[in-house]
């Protein structure tokens, strides 16, 4: 009998958070632990859950690399304890549980806490069915799935030269962005000291941005042709006039999209920036909950969407956005550098592989260390990505090897608070 003035019984369960039906066998939640390792340097958090059934375990990716210590924390601390003792099969309602018993709930660390529980769920049902976990989500839809890699340089030049070699290797879709005055510019190395006489001379400025992007897309159209996809990531700096300024002027070097065109506070601007821009626009990385996800798919704000599904809670919402994202004629451009698990981005591909919704897919090639540490991490073939056909996500994680990659804190805070302007002035990183 549970004392009800214990939290936890005998097991380390809530008592409440057993459901109530019997469940269909024995097996159950023993543990659910985190696990922070950065074989990169970006903090990566990956969630294990272990079952009663000896060698059934599940992994889930939960990685926020600027707030991993908070996350792994609320894993350890917070979610984990209500899904144990639970069966590793009710997968809608252990999460709904974890989403709710929060009462204020609509963030991240804790979505990206119920992430990698949500993934780790879906991991042990897919290998429990002894299938690759795309399979549960109704089989593929496509051969392989089609990433877009990125091509950056100090120069336009520069940018091109490694664009080529993309295209080389075969890439059909690359992501161009070149450096500027000073360090600000969003991934491609600037040139210090750009504004020598302004009180931050490593300053990053919006008019001088504005006026270069367009001379690298028609560099880009004159040196590389047509049969290349284009795309650019202006990552939330521009205000929604900005916003807008560019896309005109991006018109005519026919992109593919424009990536993270405004700040996610000002996303309810995205469906008058979307209707004036006559580029493609692909927004979401930084959503960090459900509602705010369904807000742009609903309201017009994207042409693509762009989720980081380690934010939003895991598969289960992904592909219920992913099925409104069909429905409503919204195609998807997932996020995923390096700030992603391997885990992580295993579950895009599931989504990617399944839905009828996919457009692109963000690429990004690990170290040899993350592929000691992932045995299994995907590997770009010719331009694509293809899920294993293993069952689960057919990652594993080696915990001896992740441990020889300890996390740094604030070191990856770094790029995303040293953006400011040449008067001194704080920007969107
Ligand atoms: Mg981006």
């Amino acid at each position: 009998m549970n004392d009800p003035n214990r939290l936890l019984d005998a097991s380390g369960a809530l008592p409440q958070a057993q459901p109530p039906w019997a469940a269909r066998d024995s097996l159950r939640i023993t543990r659910v632990r985190a696990v922070v390792t950065a074989p990169e340097g970006a903090p990566l958090i990956v969630v294990r859950v272990d079952t009663s059934d000896d060698g059934l375990y599940g992994l889930g990716c939960a990685t926020f690399t600027q707030r991993y210590a908070a996350v792994a924390a609320a894993v350890d601390e917070h979610v984990g304890p209500l899904a144990v003792g639970r069966h590793p099969a009710d997968i809608e309602d252990i999460t709904r549980l974890v989403h709710y018993s929060s009462y204020w709930r609509n963030g991240p660390v804790l979505n990206n806490a119920l992430s990698g529980l949500d993934q780790a769920l879906w991991d042990i049902a897919a290998k429990r069915a002894g299938m690759p976990v795309y399979e549960l989500l109704g089989g593929r839809s496509r051969a392989a799935v089609e990433v877009y890699s990125h091509a950056a340089g100090p120069t336009i030049d520069d940018t091109l030269d490694q664009a080529e070699k993309l295209i080389e290797e075969g890439y059909r879709n690359v992501r161009l962005q070149v450096g500027g005055p000073g360090l600000g510019t969003y991934g491609a190395p600037g040139a210090p000291g750009g504004y020598p006489r302004s009180p931050h001379p490593d300053g990053w400025a919006v008019e001088q941005y504005l006026r270069a992007a367009p001379r690298l897309f028609a560099a880009a159209r004159e040196r590389l042709g047509d049969a290349v996809n284009l795309m650019h990531d202006v990552h939330s700096r521009l205000t929604p006039k900005q916003a807008v300024v560019l896309a005109r002027a991006l018109e005519p070097y026919r992109l593919s999209f424009l990536e993270d065109v405004i700040a996610p506070e000002l996303y309810d601007r995205l469906p008058e920036v979307r209707e004036a821009s006559p580029v493609p626009i692909a927004v979401g990385e930084q959503l960090g909950s459900v509602p705010d996800a369904v807000r742009l798919v609903r309201d017009g704000g994207v042409d693509l969407l762009r989720l980081h599904t380690s934010s939003v809670g895991g598969l289960t919402p992904t592909r219920k956005i992913v099925a409104l994202c069909e429905l409503l004629g919204v195609r998807t451009a997932f996020h995923s550098p390096g700030d992603i698990s391997p885990v992580g981005v295993a579950a895009n591909l599931a989504v990617d592989i399944s839905t009828p919704a996919f457009g692109y897919q963000e690429s990004h090639t690990y170290n040899d260390a993350t592929h000691e540490v992932f045995p299994g991490t995907p590997v770009v073939r010719e331009g694509h990505l293809y899920p294993s056909d293993a069952p689960g996500w057919g990652i594993e994680l080696d915990e001896s090897a992740a441990a020889k990659f300890p996390p740094v804190k604030f070191l990856h805070e770094r790029w995303s608070a040293q953006v400011r302007r040449p008067d001194g002035g704080l920007e969107a990183p």
